[in-house]
């Protein structure tokens, strides 16, 4: 590190969002400084060690699209692989991958410490130097300031950080960390706007001291899914298995009886848990009939005893933890290796923010991951991916990079959370996106490896090998539309008691695909279809199974874009505007919305109001 050096880029935090930020500006050829709190925790799985999952997939296949890291570390620490809603239709299938903690960290150092223009320091940032508006470096514990021309800020839970077990609590970035209170004082001196969010983790338990006999198995799938584009199942370490177990009456009543002691439920708390993630005395009052909660049982790695039971996240004492922990089944002589416990921490309101994930009041400044009030590892390196171009891109003199809500689930994501804010931790779904069925998992890809390319963010390897599966999907939609199957062919008698209407004349391939009961599985016993790549079969399938839906999709999409396109002035007064109510003025104002089509999205912003915006634009126009 050159202390009398102006960097392009400094990125400030080295957890999920830091990586991908470095990692995608320093690709772009940014001179790109990463200064994180421990080289050690680059890559730390703060809670749950698992990479994927429903909505969350599909943000990690859109980062290994632009060619970010978290997929293909993924794969190499991938202990178990399944892929989710595997008999549900393909907008909402999602891969998710178990890691081994120690391989996920080991495999993200060893691509930012090979990564050209990227440079590592091991510092707490304490403050923002901030002149005129504009962020021109950081000052680092030791002194030293910094410059950059762009900074993005990645501090996770670590603002103002204080965890919680019991009434008993301490200060703390997470377990273990120290938490960055200098930074928050500062940002909060600066009149950022700040809220307190909270989230939790379960204890940790020795696999030495549990019963797996009394639990259900959970293998994962054959063949193993692959996260990355690029990867492989040879890329993957030995696989092993997980196991299902559930709380029970007997556990909820320890719970129940000492909530008196939760620092949620005394008051001690302020900050709001994240609702889809739930601890377990929240699920034990908010569902006060279920009598019991799943719990799965995962392996935090190969080389270690210890197991995160998924499901019982908690910041109950430590006494009360042992004592429902020895109520479930498998568990009554489990050795707790280390308490569960709750992070409470500062967010920073993400309307402040632009679909750029820059700052709308200090220019230069950058915002990705759980300061912007998300929960996740793939949320973060979602952002992480789009503040570290865009901070790249500004550094380097060049427009910025913005997805939309019809291109990415990272345009989703960035959308909902600099239009409508968040007041508890914000999660992927599947559901948050209106156009699920143009942002699947499995055409990521398609989607962005193109425009990232353009951009600078994606290698050679990758291109070729994204222009090779290109071809070899085109040739094999060619095949599927020009290999006919007469209807007294011995295929169409083979195929005819599987189908609702048997064949009465000639048909593509293709066209038996459009048939509701006819999957790729079904035509194996044609000439040449058992030999195509099931990668390129599949999304064959889906693009011709769907392309009446996909058409109409598409031609949404192009309607709400000229709303889009209008854009709207970030100095607008709107309490000039006649006819605004003072609601729908308020949360205009809070938000500033850079489009027609984005104060459209703000809740309570009415189609009459719109038109008095439209009226209005006209007038200055
Ligand atoms: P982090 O991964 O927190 O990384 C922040 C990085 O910044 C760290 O490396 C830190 O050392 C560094 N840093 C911070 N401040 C400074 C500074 N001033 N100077 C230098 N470096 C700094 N997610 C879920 O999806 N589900 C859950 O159930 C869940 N539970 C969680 C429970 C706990 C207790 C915690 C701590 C997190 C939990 N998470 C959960 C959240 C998940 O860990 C985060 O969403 C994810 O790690 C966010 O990534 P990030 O990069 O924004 O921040």
């Amino acid at each position: 590190m050159n202390p009398n050096h102006l960097y392009d880029v400094i990125v400030v935090g080295g957890g999920h969002a830091g990586t991908d930020a470095a990692l995608a500006s320093a690709r772009m050829g940014a001179d790109t400084l990463l200064v994180t709190h421990s080289i050690e925790t680059l890559g730390q799985m703060s809670c749950n060690p698992a990479i994927g999952g429903i909505g969350k997939s599909h943000l990690v296949r859109e980062v290994d699209a632009c060619d970010g890291v978290m997929a293909k570390a993924a794969d190499q620490a991938g202990i178990q692989f399944r892929v989710l809603n595997s008999r549900k239709g393909p907008a909402v299938r999602a891969t998710r991958a178990q890691a081994d903690r120690i391989l996920y960290r080991a495999a993200i150092r060893s691509v930012l410490e090979n990564q050209p223009n990227l440079t590592l320091f091991q510092q707490p940032v304490d403050e923002l130097v901030i002149e005129n508006d504009r962020v021109t470096g950081v000052r680092l514990a030791m002194g030293l300031t910094l410059r950059a021309k762009t900074v993005v800020l990645t501090t996770g839970t670590f603002l103002a950080g204080v965890i919680h077990i019991g009434l008993n609590n301490l200060q703390g970035g997470r377990a273990g960390d120290m938490p960055a209170n200098s930074l928050a004082h500062t940002i909060r001196e600066r009149g950022f706007r700040v809220g307190r969010l909270k989230t939790g983790t379960p204890a940790r338990i020795d696999a030495r001291s549990v019963d797996f006999s009394k639990m259900d198995v959970q293998h994962g799938d054959t063949p193993t899914p692959v996260m990355s584009f690029m990867g492989s199942r040879d890329d993957h370490p030995r696989q092993v298995p997980c196991y299902i177990t559930q709380t029970n009456a007997k556990t909820h009543d320890i719970i129940r009886a000492n909530l008196d002691r939760s620092p949620m439920f005394s008051g001690v708390i302020d900050g709001v848990g994240p609702r889809y993630c739930p601890s377990i005395e929240d699920k034990v009052t908010r569902f006060a009939d279920k009598e019991s909660h799943q719990i799965f049982v995962e392996p935090e790695g190969l080389t270690t005893h210890e197991l995160y039971p998924n499901g019982i996240s908690t910041s109950l004492p430590f006494d009360t933890q042992l004592e429902f922990i020895h109520s479930i089944a498998g568990f009554e002589h489990a050795h707790i290796t280390r308490p569960g416990y709750a992070i409470e921490y500062d967010y920073l309101d993400p309307r402040d923010l632009n679909h750029r994930l820059g700052s709308k009041h200090v220019a230069g400044l950058y915002c990705a991951g759980q300061i912007n009030g998300t929960t996740g590892y793939e949320e973060a390196a979602a952002q992480g991916l789009l503040a570290g171009t865009n901070a790249a891109l500004e550094a380097m003199g060049k427009d910025g990079w913005v997805l939309g809500r019809d291109q990415a689930y990272i345009g989703v994501l960035v959308d909902d959370l600099v239009t409508l804010g968040t007041a508890e931790p914000y999660r992927m779904f599947t559901s948050r996106a209106e156009h699920r069925l143009l942002l699947r998992e499995d055409n990521a890809d398609q989607r962005l490896t193109s425009q990232a390319r353009a951009l600078g963010l994606v290698g050679d390897a990758r291109w070729a090998r994204f222009n090779c599966k290109m071809d070899a999907l085109a040739g094999e939609k060619r095949r599927l539309e020009q290999t006919w199957v007469q209807a007294d062919s011995v295929q169409a008698q083979w195929l005819n008691p599987q189908l609702k209407t048997p064949m009465t004349r000639e048909a593509s391939l293709a066209d038996l695909l459009r048939r509701p009961e006819v999957d790729r599985t079904l035509l194996a016993g044609i000439p040449d279809t058992d030999t195509i790549d099931p990668e390129i079969a599949l999304q064959a399938e889906i693009e011709i199974k769907y392309a009446g839906y996909i058409e109409r999709q598409t031609a949404e999409i192009a309607k709400l874009k000229r709303n889009e396109s209008v854009a709207l002035p970030l100095d607008l007064d709107y309490s000039a505007i006649k006819g605004l109510s003072n609601e729908v003025c308020q949360k205009l104002s809070d938000t500033r919305p850079e489009t027609l089509a984005q104060a459209a999205r703000i809740p309570g912003v009415t189609p009459a109001a719109i038109s008095l915006l439209l009226v209005r634009l006209k007038k200055s126009g």
